[in-house]
């Protein structure tokens, strides 16, 4: 049932270019390791989990696995008959988990009000620039890889920097102007995790600001060993300012972080990387405050322990907190579609914002996302 492909990790140069276009978001070793490439076919794709190793599941195994299907329909029933939930189950319960470049390339879009104009992730990342999600909420980026910006009545909070100081520059920075946003007043600079499509373009926007950065301490370890790599491998061959940023401040699990009228919370969700974090942050909509949770990985998990450890601590914490929406920075896997992004921002403030579904259905979400997790783990029997 399960084809387990113990990769060597050596000819980490073997079409790298094709593994990169693949596994954006996995971490450093998995980017650069031959695993497509040897990979069974697969009929969604690739999904690698654990350094070096990696399944190709079929869909095939996934029908016939009694325990998969079980779960899955536990996703099913607690969508009901909710369009948004529906569609957010079919995103995460199959053999890729909704993460592979196909998936975003081909996500649709929710059969539900508002209709929205289906908007994909294509390859040659077209540059979306700057979104305007909620009052003191937005989103910079391309088609692959974003930021998000916090505004306050005294500077901001950016969440990670895209993949160099060149995106910085021409993507990020402008789009702040666009919206008459100083990047200079940024105040803090909180990174998800340490790979270069989070990072790259930190060094240059903590030169402009000299805002405080925060990451957990094993990812700021990771961070700069990749820049002692003479042959920078995964995320870090995009770099093109091979200047670390300053190491600044370690990412605490419930640590607050205040600027002007608005406070974040940070909350560790190792997994992706060992320090990923999450943050939640209270965003303003139609005249009130929405918690929502900003996650750095979707459901991508390596093993069991960073499952429990890291993916459902941080659903828990975001369910008991009554979060109204959960975003990733690479879109098109979690809620924050680009066919949504686009729709709030071209109608802002619309009369339905769908980036926001409410406590009660997010909840829902998080157990959707939970237990198509648990059909994976079933089916290629992680435990
Ligand atoms: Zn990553
Ligand atoms: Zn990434």
């Amino acid at each position: 049932m399960l084809r387990i492909i113990i990769a060597a990790l050596v000819g980490a140069g073997v079409a790298a270019a094709a593994i990169f276009l693949v596994l954006q978001e996995k971490p450093v070793m998995e980017e650069a390791a031959p695993v497509a490439q040897n990979a069974p076919a697969a009929t969604s794709g690739p999904s690698a989990f654990g350094s070096g190793t990696t399944t190709s599941l079929t869909q095939e195994e996934w029908d016939s696995n009694p325990a998969t299907q079980k779960w899955q329909a536990a996703a099913y029933e607690i969508a009901g008959d909710d369009p948004d939930l529906v569609f957010d189950a079919g995103i995460f319960c199959k053999p890729s988990r909704g993460v592979s470049n196909e998936d975003r390339a081909t996500i649709g879009v929710p059969d539900s009000e508002p209709r929205l104009e289906p908007f994909g992730a294509p390859e040659d990342r077209p540059v979306i620039g700057l979104q305007r999600l909620f009052d003191n909420f937005y989103w910079i980026g391309n088609s692959n890889i974003g930021v998000w910006v916090v505004t306050s009545d005294d500077g901001y909070i950016v969440y990670d920097a895209m993949n160099s100081a060149a995106d910085a520059r021409d993507i990020i920075v402008p789009g702040m102007e666009e919206a008459g946003l100083d990047p200079t007043q940024i105040r803090y600079l909180v990174f998800g995790h340490y790979h270069g499509d989070h990072t790259g373009g930190g060094h240059y926007l903590q030169e402009l600001s000299g805002a405080r950065a925060i990451m957990h301490w094993a990812d700021w370890e990771l961070y700069l060993r990749a820049f002692e790599d003479e042959n920078p491998s995964g995320s870090f061959r995009r770099m093109d300012d091979m200047t670390p940023m300053t190491r600044d401040i370690d990412a605490e699990d419930g640590m607050e972080i205040t600027v002007g009228d608005v406070t974040a919370t940070l909350y560790q969700m190792t997994g992706h990387t060992p320090g990923s974090i999450a943050m939640i942050v209270p965003v303003k909509y139609a005249g009130t405050e929405h918690p929502i949770l900003l996650v750095t990985a979707g459901n991508h998990f390596r093993n069991i322990n960073a499952f429990i450890g890291g993916y459902e601590h941080i659903w828990d914490i975001a369910i008991r907190r009554g979060v109204e929406s959960v975003m990733q920075s690479h879109p098109n896997t979690n809620m924050n579609l680009l066919a949504r992004t686009r729709y709030v921002h071209d109608n802002y403030p619309p009369e339905i914002n769908p980036l926001l579904y409410g406590p009660e259905r997010t909840a829902k979400y998080l157990n959707i996302v939970r237990a198509c997790s648990r059909a994976y783990i079933a089916a290629v029997d992680m435990l």
